[in-house]
């Protein structure tokens, strides 16, 4: 498999290739040059089939040659080795959990993939990469996580300084080691910015080898495509009919990555991208026009974009299709209010305490449920409630236990640098990182 620049200014490149550059020189997101179809037998046998095979299943065609089968199974089972299951929330509405991983969010698993693939191909190299990642709250922890002590790899993180939950600006900030946290004074957007800037710079790029580890990386984008399968497989057991499913989305890579599952074959009768006050994808889908704005800070704040990088990858999904794309996906913008009342009320109600991402993705599929007079579903629950204790115990009225993984860090000390919105400085930073 091939993947080109979206910008179509680069040459094609191979998986190792685009993983290791993250972007195209052009800055144009890379995409697979076909999308593979994955034969329909294999959705009749799913039930049968250990998770760790589907991975392999589904992620072979992308990584070819590239990686060793026995190599890719050993990815691909330690990045999903943490419990993925579908739990019931009311009678036809169920919860795709997520969280169970290290950093208690879904992006345990892209930047689990990610790291060991990069782990991989800087077996026997001297050159050291060095990882440059904005968050808007969950990638900082799952990269920093994911990443911590693999020789050979610096990680640098970006993040919006006050932006952030306590429990996320720990997961990203106590680690040390060779994990740097940098509290940007501005937006997710002026971070992505910046991050950007310092892959188009030809001086930093000359001094050092920067890779990108946001859902632009197509080795953390492609393996979200898992999560559909999972939810699937387990779906089936309940229901006959293909699943409705609701993604809370803030860049559009998880949702994107269901999209391209579904491409594949996957069985699915309507995707919904739920959004927070941040509503470019829901306008555009109401307009055709795509505005990007500035973004807003809201409650589920991993979702706070306001320019989505994977949009482009959505058009090409579609040709640019906009009757197409308005076919399978539906989206819309739920408000802080409307999420906070929710979260209270499923707890009250149902005893399910989502975190405000997943009060969010619940909220639009039942919005598109009443809309298409279907009855039942699955919403993508991408965080635990507990890295957003300080907004939900508000809520319910009582305290959420810790999990372990929050035991391993609550102790520690915070450690990240501040810096302005200001790409100058961060270059400066990057430079002296280089010439240790
Ligand atoms: C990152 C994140 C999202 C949004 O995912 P995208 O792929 O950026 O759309 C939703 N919920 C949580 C908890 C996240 O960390």
């Amino acid at each position: 498999m091939k993947y080109y620049s979206l910008n179509r200014q680069s040459p094609m490149v191979d998986f190792r290739e685009a993983t290791i550059k993250g972007q195209a020189p052009d800055k144009g997101l890379y995409f697979p040059e076909r999308i593979p179809r994955i034969d329909p037998a294999f959705f009749k046998a799913i039930e049968t089939i250990p998770d760790d095979e589907i991975g392999v299943r589904v992620m072979i065609p992308y990584t070819g040659t590239v990686i060793p089968e026995n190599e890719l199974h050993r990815i691909v089972s330690e990045a999903m080795n943490f419990p993925i299951p579908l739990v019931k929330v009311t009678k036809d509405i169920y919860s795709l959990e997520l969280f169970h991983g290290p950093t208690l969010a879904f992006k345990d698993v892209g930047a689990r993939f990610m790291s060991r693939c990069l782990g991989y191909f800087s077996k026997g190299k001297s050159e050291k990469i060095t990882v440059l990642v904005a968050t808007s709250g969950d990638t900082g922890g799952a990269v920093a996580n994911g990443f911590y002590g693999v020789d050979g790899v610096d990680v640098v993180i970006l993040y919006p300084f006050g932006k952030v939950s306590s429990v996320q600006e720990k997961q990203l900030t106590t680690l040390g080691k060779n994990i740097r946290a940098l509290a940007i004074e501005g937006t997710f957007d002026d971070c992505q910015k910046m991050v950007k800037q310092a892959f188009a710079d030809t001086e930093l790029n000359k001094k050092l080898f920067l890779t990108s580890a946001n859902s632009i990386n197509v080795a953390r984008w492609l393996p979200q495509q898992l999560y559909y399968f999972l939810a699937y497989k387990q779906w089936k057991q309940i229901n006959d009919e293909a699943p409705i499913i609701s993604v809370p989305s803030g860049n559009f890579g998880n949702v994107c990555a269901g999209l391209l599952a579904h491409i594949s074959g996957l069985p699915v009768k309507h995707f919904i991208a739920a959004c927070n006050a941040n509503k470019v994808v829901p306008e555009f889908l109401a307009t055709q026009e795509y505005k990007p704005q500035k973004a807003i800070a809201t409650i589920s704040n991993a979702m706070d974009v306001g320019d989505p990088s994977n949009f482009v990858r959505i058009l090409e999904l579609f040709n640019k299709d906009f009757l197409k794309i308005k076919n399978v996906l539906s989206s819309y913008s739920l408000s802080d209010e409307e999420t906070k009342a929710i979260i209270a009320d499923l707890y009250s109600s149902e005893k399910y305490l989502p975190d405000p991402h997943g009060a969010v993705g619940y909220l639009g599929l039942k919005k598109y449920l009443k809309e298409s007079m279907n009855k039942a579903g699955l919403f993508l629950e991408t965080a635990h409630p507990v890295k957003f204790y300080d907004i939900v115990e508000l809520l319910i009225n009582s305290k959420i236990p810790f999990p372990q993984q929050l035991n391993d860090i609550s102790g520690k000390h915070n450690f990240s640098f501040k810096m302005k919105d200001d790409f100058s400085e961060l270059k400066e930073f990057l430079l002296e990182m280089g010439n240790k």
